[in-house]
């Protein structure tokens, strides 16, 4: 299927079917509501918020809501069993359009935007949103990984984004507005997923990704994972609990060794597999631990009225190692200057070389 790729976004069986399963952004859901209701959803709209949060589940259950075949939209309750929502539900509705970008790209290839070079224009994302719904009234448009578009792509987009065809939606969506490229914010109405409550978070973890932790535990892993649902979700499993025990042992270590920093961190990250971006996430959880661990530290220390520069550098060496996750080549450079940065307590601050 042309402009269609496997990611572990894609929709499932599991997707909720009904609004009451989305958890913690009532305030967006009513408005999306009223605008179907009153009959003005149209245009362009640029979902953000950070992984995991719903911004999946919200485009899926819109497409729904949009195109059941035994309900009204208006009345803001998809079916879920209708033809139209099963197909919805598995990737198969001729009038969703769903594009993602490939998990071995860096960025959101032009062509399945605009199509191959020898077919460009006659295949892809702008010209599936153009043509007329095959099944329904209206064609509902996903563009995932807004995130990695380019300025290129950014541009093939524009006019599509400026004046989608009438009845048709198209929604983006990113893990931040900052992450989009201005031409891109400007064309779009912005909808912002804010950070869940902890009681928001928890329900997500054990209702609709059916953890079983204690709220401890959860607390724990949604302060370290920073709001990423998806992180904390990965915390919460058991691999992750032996992870966080032998590295914050390092950490906590007067001494950490440089060398059995670099084993548990790359066994981790091995254990995530081949794919570049379930490497990373593997990453990304390691550091994040790192950074809430000196983060307490610090914390701790300062109320004890001990300053201490050694945790302060760890702590920024912890940061920039999360920071670097996205724009590092070579992972296992970025594994072992981390370790020996933090064994040896210095900020590992290299400027651009580093
Ligand atoms: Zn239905």
């Amino acid at each position: 299927m042309p402009g269609r790729t496997a990611t572990e976004s894609s929709p499932t069986s599991s997707e909720p079917a009904s609004w009451s399963e989305l958890v913690g952004h009532q305030r967006i859901e009513k408005w999306f509501a009223t605008a179907i209701r009153q009959r003005r959803l149209s245009g362009s709209f640029l979902i953000v918020g950070s992984p995991g949060i719903g911004k999946q589940t919200m485009a899926n259950l819109l497409a729904r809501t949009l195109l059941c075949e035994s309900s009204e939209p208006s009345d803001m309750e998809p079916c879920g069993v209708c033809e139209a929502c099963v197909q919805v539900n598995a990737g198969t509705h001729p009038d969703v359009i769903r594009v993602s970008k490939p998990a071995d790209k860096s960025t959101l290839p032009l062509e399945l935007l605009i199509g191959p070079p020898d077919a460009r224009m006659q295949e892809g994302f702008c010209r599936d949103v153009r043509t007329k719904p095959l099944r329904g009234k209206r064609k509902v448009a996903i563009l995932e990984d807004a995130d990695f578009l380019n300025e290129e792509g950014a541009n093939c987009l524009l006019k599509t984004l400026e004046e989608p065809p009438p009845g048709t939606i198209v929604l983006l969506i990113g893990t931040s507005e900052q992450k989009q490229l201005p031409t891109i914010r400007s064309r779009c109405r912005i909808i912002r997923l804010g950070p869940l409550t902890i009681e928001d978070a928890m329900r997500l973890l054990r209702e609709v990704h059916h953890v079983t932790a204690s709220d401890q535990q959860i607390r724990d892993a949604v302060e370290i994972s920073g709001g990423d649902m998806h992180a904390a979700e990965r915390l919460l499993n058991d691999e992750s609990d032996e992870l966080r025990q032998s590295f914050t042992a390092q950490l906590e270590s007067p001494h950490p060794d440089p060398v059995k920093l670099k084993g548990i961190i790359s066994r981790h990250v091995d254990e995530a597999g081949k794919e570049a971006s379930k490497r990373r996430a593997a990453m990304r959880d390691v550091f994040s631990i790192s950074v809430q661990h000196f983060r307490r530290r610090l914390r701790n220390e300062a109320m004890e009225n001990r300053s201490q520069p050694l945790t302060l550098a760890r702590l920024d060496r912890s940061v920039r190692a999360l920071r670097e996750v996205d724009r590092s080549a070579n992972q296992a450079t970025l594994i072992e200057c981390f370790s020996a940065d933090i064994a040896a307590g210095t900020t590992g601050d290299r400027g651009e070389i580093g």
